[in-house]
């Protein structure tokens, strides 16, 4: 964002330097950070915001905008991650300083399309409206002469500069797909489901894009790559063993085209590559929703990606009638989709599936989903088991949520896109 020097100057009259820094707990993100910081920090930054942004999707479309609950909830995620949350009493640099920063890291990395800056936008608005409800009329005062600024070009006349540097622009990219919850790939589950139970669970506890490339090995014995890729990580990560991941993806290939001396020359290595037993010996990590939703669109033929982002609406429509979801439910699930709330639309039909009225958690990975779903469907079953075993005993994946999910952020992988170009080759093969 580019300022005239008049504005400059003005701004600089009303914010001094130093303490003078950040006079107001809101901010109008009038001037871009100067001061250097680690890339560590960056990323640290980055991740908090990113959190909190998504905190605000969730709370815009679960509460209606400006009522008490939506305040207070609002109010607890800024305070627990520690960005400014009441302006009237308030007073943290450093917590001003973390606003700022973050907010311009966040603008470089949506800037980059319609869609994310679309995104981006909404959710800043909704933050800075709840800030400026909260302030009095004197500090609304103050604040309008502070904000009081004429601005002439947007960010992303800032991407060919930031673009030549080769530490940031891999991170900036990164962060528009970036995840934030626990690493699927630790595979706390490993060898706890057989081949068996697959069928059943894909109808009750697999989320749709699952479900749906589930349902097209079944019915085509064959996926396509990108297909693979995105079934077999998250198959890895409700915890199939090699053992059982060669068996499951042989017997279906065999029953197509394929017969077992290829399986086993061409798709085996890939399998256990994937498992990180051959090559780099890489364990991938298997695909968050942003990663889904936002990268290799499906095209002709490929039954991956997510449903609520890449399907025709009335073939969505169809879709989540033959699941059994209530007329209501799908305008209410179309609804979040044409806002372009996918995992929001997911969250909604994970809801009317479950038959709760609240998920109780925000969705960023299938396996999230998949690990919830168990834990909603079993978890009477596992607490009575957990109350059996000894105090030193390892808790259930079942029981994960405690000790897993909602806990501190995994931080960002920037090798995944690296990782995943050396795994792309060995699934190449149709
Ligand atoms: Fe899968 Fe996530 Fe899309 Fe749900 S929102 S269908 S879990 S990619």
């Amino acid at each position: 964002m580019q300022f005239s020097r008049s504005n400059r100057r003005k701004l600089a009259r009303l914010v001094g330097d130093g303490q003078e820094q950040y006079p107001h707990s809101l901010q109008f993100y009038l001037q871009p950070p100067t001061e250097s910081i680690s890339l560590a920090e960056f990323e640290s930054l980055a991740v908090d915001r990113l959190r909190l942004l998504k905190v605000v999707e969730n709370l815009g479309v679960t509460y209606v905008k400006g009522t008490e609950n939506y305040n207070k909830k609002l109010e607890v995620e800024l305070r627990k991650l520690k960005f400014p949350f009441k302006a009237l009493t308030e007073d943290d640099h450093d917590a001003r300083r973390k606003d700022h920063i973050s907010h311009f890291i966040l603008r470089l990395a949506y800037c980059q399309s319609e869609d994310l800056r679309r995104w981006f936008i909404q959710q800043e608005m909704d933050l800075f409206r709840y800030r400026f409800n909260q302030l009095s009329v004197q500090l609304t005062e103050r604040f309008l002469e502070y904000a009081n600024l004429a601005y002439d070009a947007l960010t992303a006349r800032s991407l060919p500069v930031v673009q030549t540097d080769e530490r940031l622009q891999p991170l900036l990219s990164h962060l528009s797909h970036a995840y934030v919850g626990p690493d699927y790939s630790l595979q706390k589950s490993t060898g706890k489901i057989s081949l068996g139970q697959i069928d059943a669970l894909s109808v009750k506890s697999f989320p749709p894009c699952m479900r749906q490339l589930h349902k097209a090995l079944r019915d085509n014995h064959h996926l396509r790559h990108g297909g693979r890729m995105q079934y077999g990580l998250f198959l890895k990560g409700i915890g199939l063993t090699l053992e059982q991941a060669l068996q499951f993806w042989k017997s279906e290939f065999i029953r197509g085209k394929v017969d077992a001396d290829k399986f086993d020359k061409g798709y085996a290595y890939s399998i256990r590559h994937s498992y990180g037993k051959e090559g780099k010996r890489t364990d991938y990590t298997p695909f968050s929703c942003m990663k889904i939703i936002l990268s290799n669109p499906p095209g002709q033929g490929d039954y991956h990606g997510c449903p609520f982002r890449h399907s025709d609406p009335e073939l969505l429509k169809q879709k989540l009638q033959s699941y059994k979801v209530s007329p209501t439910g799908i305008s209410q699930i179309l609804d979040l989709v044409k806002g372009m709330h996918y995992q929001l639309a997911c969250q909604k039909y994970f809801a009317l599936t479950h038959d709760v009225d609240d998920t109780g958690f925000s969705l960023n990975h299938p396996n999230q989903y998949f690990a919830e779903s168990q834990q909603l469907l079993n978890g009477a079953k596992e607490i009575k088991k957990e109350q059996r075993q000894s105090e030193n005993s390892q808790p259930k994946y079942g029981s994960q949520k405690n000790t897993n999910i909602s806990t501190t952020p995994a931080p960002l992988d920037t090798t995944e896109g690296m990782e995943l170009d050396g795994l792309e080759d060995y699934f190449a093969e149709d």
